[in-house]
């Protein structure tokens, strides 16, 4: 595995790797990576010749009053999990954009409701930087988490509607063996927060296991489960549009966000 800073240099490479035929598949992260990450650059591995795995910390996705600065890091154990997983390019560039970047990519629609609503600009800047990265990137396959169940929602229109040439791929969302589903920000909880964490999935489980079809009951079953500070938002989905359902009659998501403490956490579960 070779590691790269340059975005111009890894951009040339990129593109002679593209003119001999090679497939590049590609895995953006923002570092300290667990099984989750690790997971995506597995499903990738098999459908490319080339794994390019990126870590940056996005400021643009980032609210003036979230965790932007003290946001986790490992570099070496990053680079390590990289390794084992057959990566074939760690791109670390230290910034991202031109000092006078002036180009946005907004998705409407998808990113009003959910995260979106309750965090302003974060979508535009998940899009901005998404599409940055693909442009320097150049992959055939790009592969997003379904943690992020909104964020690859948003993705995938985002690709679709600019006909950019990438098939996008979404990997199912990984959990610890009680539950709690993988993140970075797991590491801001104290123990107790944990366990109370477990709450989330608890909830959302109960949503996907419910058998009335209304959806304003099941998410008042799910609401006394969630032991946590605030609650964003608990929801449930049409699994396509997003869209808040009232009658569960059509392949659904639930999805919560949720605070501990000053960690927020975000989960989410199929309701067929
Ligand atoms: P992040 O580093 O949080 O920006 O995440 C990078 C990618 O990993 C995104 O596509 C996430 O959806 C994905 N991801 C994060 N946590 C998980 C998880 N527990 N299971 C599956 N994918 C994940």
């Amino acid at each position: 595995m070779r590691t790269i800073a340059d975005k111009a240099v890894l951009h040339a490479d990129m593109r002679a790797r593209r003119a001999r035929g090679e497939t590049i598949g590609f895995v953006p992260t923002m570092g300290f990576l667990h099984r989750g990450h690790t997971s995506l650059m597995d499903l990738a591995r098999h459908k490319c010749d080339h794994l390019v795995v990126s870590i940056y910390v996005n400021p643009l996705q980032f609210g003036p009053d979230e965790d932007l600065d003290r946001y986790p890091s490992d570099p070496d154990g990053d680079a390590s999990k990289c390794r084992t997983a057959g990566v074939d390019t760690l791109f670390l560039p230290p910034d991202l954009y031109e000092p006078d970047h002036s180009t946005q990519v907004t998705v409407d629609g998808l990113t009003e409701g959910l995260c979106g609503a309750a965090r302003p600009g974060h979508f535009d800047g998940v899009t901005t930087v998404v599409a940055r990265l693909f442009g320097i990137v150049q992959p055939s396959l790009a592969v997003f988490g379904e943690k992020d169940y909104q964020q690859l929602a948003v993705i995938r229109r985002m690709v679709r509607d600019l006909s950019m040439p990438i098939d996008v791929v979404g990997g199912p969302l990984i959990r610890d063996e009680d539950g709690l589903a993988l993140s970075s920000r797991n590491a801001y909880l104290s123990p107790d927060e944990r366990r109370r964490a477990l709450s989330l999935h608890r909830a959302l489980f109960g949503i996907r296991d419910g058998t009335e079809t209304a959806a304003h009951h099941r998410l008042a079953v799910a609401r006394d489960v969630l032991d946590v500070d605030r609650i964003d938002y608990l929801s449930i989905v049409d699994a396509e549009s997003l869209q808040p359902l009232d009658t569960i009659d059509r392949p659904a998501r639930a999805l919560v966000a949720a605070w501990m403490g000053q960690t927020r956490l975000i989960d989410n579960v199929a309701v067929d």
